[in-house]
């Protein structure tokens, strides 16, 4: 039926003649041979030895050379087998040719169920889902396989809603067997999933060793509706833990359902148990358990280091380190723990695994956002390997750039991505708006985007989150009113933090109530968020509290972060405890709560309740997110902590750094020493105050004024947390005495000090 469909053949692709050359054979002198029956079969027999070998190429050659061809009814096997090769190997176009091949060499004879099967599998295999689907619609009769074929083509596609829809089909025909339940279980949510499930364990598939582990892969990747986190982890883990017979792969899916979930000790602890049971383990497993380890080491880095040294000896003896995957996931292991740089450098090349750009991007990567100064060390080794970046190289590079906010560094990377053809890229043209907005060249980002061909959606995002890094909330507004794209929940958060930087609460509010009407975007937790931010730092704080009791779903830490702030900023201490109880309750490790809670009370001069705050704190193992600043001299970056521990130079930074604190004095600084974190003697906080990181990185760059970079009269300093009230107006006044521009990037956006003045007009 099917070859007598004209139809069907026009509608395949024309393939250029003959796309395959005939190879010779020492091995076979068949095509010398007469013309005979045994000669037909000796090729196809031939020839199926040849693709089950993965010689495809030479096994679709001599297949074609027989002539005449050998009718359906002989050939059902041989095409069975090339159709499955092609299918195994992704070979669309020569699969299709051997199709054309089959009708053409065989209009009186229909393929059988069993051809079809193998053709509707090859079809799905390679992707081209919507020609399997006419051949299945058009076969007079199915049998399992050809179901089964369909389902998991869709299922490796993604498109869950037409697996689950052709399994519930497949229901009213025939039974589904193990393949079908584990194809359906690749995809589609939660409670899809459960639904497969008590089916599996009705028709007698419970113990499958292939549904069971599909079912904890299932259990591991979907989140039940019901919100609770740790639910389908559970169930993953009872299904794990009640099967008859496990494999490998049972342990290898709950192994990476815990690392995914984030529960990094329970994986490290499957693990042990895997490998004391005599197991064995594989790459998988391996990459898995090091992606764990920083997660269950996080208290304990020493322990965790260790722990990576072993798992380190086993991927060695095994072997394993040889492939790129454990390698580089070692190497991400070994610097999420602290360890240090050089040594992970040299693991890296000694692992002997062979590296293309692909490993090297992946090793970038995994120092891009930490440690940016090497991870753009290691951008300048591709050369020595004579590798040439791709464009995940240069974005992620680019994401180096950002994050060390040295404005040389993007523009030197922007000029190879010029010189490697890559100027016209979307994706890297965001990326440069980006890096250039973080390294406070919002010209030059605005030079990327105004020069950009083709600008998509991210692209009006970025430009507008630079303008928001920056302030400058017209500027973003303004752009907004050209987006010729529609905007969604990422084009709103940055215009309310260009609001929010620039005071602009009416705006603010504006863009909050038309989000829904106008732009058919609900408001999600980060939009309240940033609402609450915008009107609490105005003084509105009574209003931010009326809008969360008005949300519509569990505010969370940032949306009561945001609060506090600004009890904190309007001295609401009432509210702000509120908001500490509520943030201590959400996020009981985070620090803030308490931070903001004891300088609250300080300012107010109530030290005994500052104290009760501390004790507490330090008895919650809290710790203070330390204040870190980084300042680029002679290139060098140098990174400098509170009280200045870490830095060689300390005394000489501290003594010209008092000259400096004694001539502000003359010209008005008074240091705000209610802000300080402890209730101690009054001379103690003023000098905690003085060594704030940002302080001793201004102090060295006036120390080395010689070896700053272009512009001498402009000195940038990257701070990790917010500047404090006090280092800002520190900053103010030194600009005004050293006649100098000083750029401070904060956690939050840039602050441009100049002849007394900040950018941000005190907002922030
Ligand atoms: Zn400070
Ligand atoms: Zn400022």
């Amino acid at each position: 039926m099917l070859a007598r469909t004209p139809a069907l053949l026009m509608s395949l692709p024309k393939i250029r003649a003959w796309d395959f050359t005939l190879r010779t054979f020492t091995s076979s002198s068949l095509l010398q041979s007469s013309s005979t029956a045994p000669k037909a079969n000796g090729i196809l027999n031939e020839v199926r030895i040849l693709s089950t070998c993965g010689c495809i190429d030479e096994a679709l050659s001599l297949f074609f050379s027989a002539s005449p061809p050998p009718p359906l009814p002989y050939s059902q096997q041989t095409y069975a087998t090339l159709f499955h090769a092609c299918a195994r190997h992704g070979y669309l176009q020569k699969g299709m040719y051997l199709h054309q091949h089959m009708l053409s060499h065989n209009r009186s004879y229909s393929p059988s169920v069993f051809v079809t099967n193998h053709l509707i599998n090859m079809y799905a295999k390679c992707g081209d889902l919507k020609y399997a689907r006419q051949l299945f619609d058009q076969m007079p009769e199915r049998n399992l396989v050809s179901w089964t074929a369909l389902i998991s083509g869709y299922a490796q596609q993604g498109q869950a809603c037409e697996c689950s829809r052709l399994f519930s089909d497949m229901l009213m025909h025939c039974r589904p067997n193990e393949f079908a339940f584990t194809s359906v279980l690749t995809c589609g949510d939660y409670e899809h999933g459960k639904q497969v499930h008590a089916l599996a364990l009705k028709i007698g598939l419970g113990a499958s060793i292939y549904v069971g582990n599909a079912l904890i892969s299932m259990y591991c990747r979907c989140y039940n509706s019901s919100g609770s986190d740790s639910g389908d982890i559970d169930e993953a883990s009872t299904v794990f833990e009640t099967m008859e017979f496990r494999n490998l792969v049972s342990w290898n899916a709950m192994i990476a359902g815990f690392q995914l979930r984030k529960l990094g000790s329970k994986a490290v602890s499957l693990f042990s148990q895997m490998h004391s049971d005599g197991i064995g383990f594989d790459r998988a497993t391996l990459v898995s358990v090091l992606s764990s380890l920083s997660e269950s080491y996080n208290d304990s880095l020493h322990v965790g280091l260790k722990c990576c040294f072993l798992l380190h000896c086993l991927s060695i003896k095994s072997a394993l380190v040889l492939q790129i995957e454990v390698a580089t996931a070692l190497v991400k292991a070994y610097s999420d723990l602290g360890g240090e740089f050089t040594d992970c450098h040299r693991l890296f090349l000694e692992t002997g695994c062979f590296r293309d750009i692909v490993s090297w991007t992946g090793i970038i990567t995994t120092f891009a956002e930490r440690q940016p100064e090497e991870a753009l060390f290691l951008f300048c080794q591709l050369h020595r390997e004579g590798l040439a970046p791709d464009r995940y190289t240069f974005s992620i590079v680019l994401k180096a750039c950002a994050g060390l906010g040295i404005e040389r560094h993007a523009y030197a990377v922007h000029s190879q991505v010029i010189k490697a053809g890559f100027g016209v890229d979307a994706v890297l043209g965001n990326a440069l708006i980006h890096a250039y907005a973080r390294c406070g060249s919002i010209s030059l980002s605005k030079k990327v985007f105004d020069e950009m061909r083709f600008r998509n959606l991210v692209s009006w995002n970025s430009m507008l989150k630079a303008y928001a890094l920056h302030g400058q909330a017209k500027e973003a507004l303004h752009l907004f009113s050209e987006m010729n794209v529609h905007p969604d929940s990422a084009t709103i958060i940055a215009l309310l933090s260009a609001c929010s930087h620039a005071g602009m609460v009416e705006e603010g509010i504006k863009i909050f109530d038309s989000m829904l009407d106008t732009h058919g975007i609900f408001p999600q937790l980060d939009h309240y968020a940033s609402m609450v931010d915008i009107l609490g730092r105005a003084g509105r704080v009574v209003e931010a509290k009326v809008l969360i009791s008005e949300m519509p779903m569990e505010p969370d830490s940032v949306v009561w972060s945001a609060l506090l702030g600004s009890c904190r900023k309007h001295g609401e201490t009432q509210l702000a405890k509120l908001a500490a109880d509520k943030l201590k309750e959400l996020e009981p490790r985070n620090s803030l709560g308490y931070v903001q809670m004891s300088n609250i009370y300080c300012s107010g001069g109530s030290y005994s309740e500052a104290g009760v705050i501390r004790k507490e704190m330090e008895g919650s193992r809290v710790r203070k997110e330390p204040g870190l600043s980084w300042i680029e001299i002679g290139n060098r970056v140098h990174e400098f902590a509170s009280g200045g521990r870490r830095h060689p130079q300390r005394e000489a930074i501290c003594t010209r750094l008092n000259l400096l604190i004694g001539q502000l004095k003359g010209r008005g600084y008074v240091p705000e020493t209610s802000l300080a974190l402890h209730d101690i003697e009054e001379e103690h906080k003023e000098e905690q105050l003085y060594h704030h990181s940002e302080k001793l990185a201004l102090v060295f760059a006036m120390m080395n004024e010689g070896s700053l970079h272009h512009d001498r009269s402009v000195i940038k300093i990257i701070k990790n947390i917010r500047i404090c009230v006090d280092c800002h107006g520190f900053m103010k006044l030194a600009s005004d005495l050293l006649h100098m521009e000083i750029v401070v990037r904060d956690s939050n956006r840039f602050h441009q000090f100049k002849n007394g003045m900040c950018s941000c007009n005190d907002y922030w």
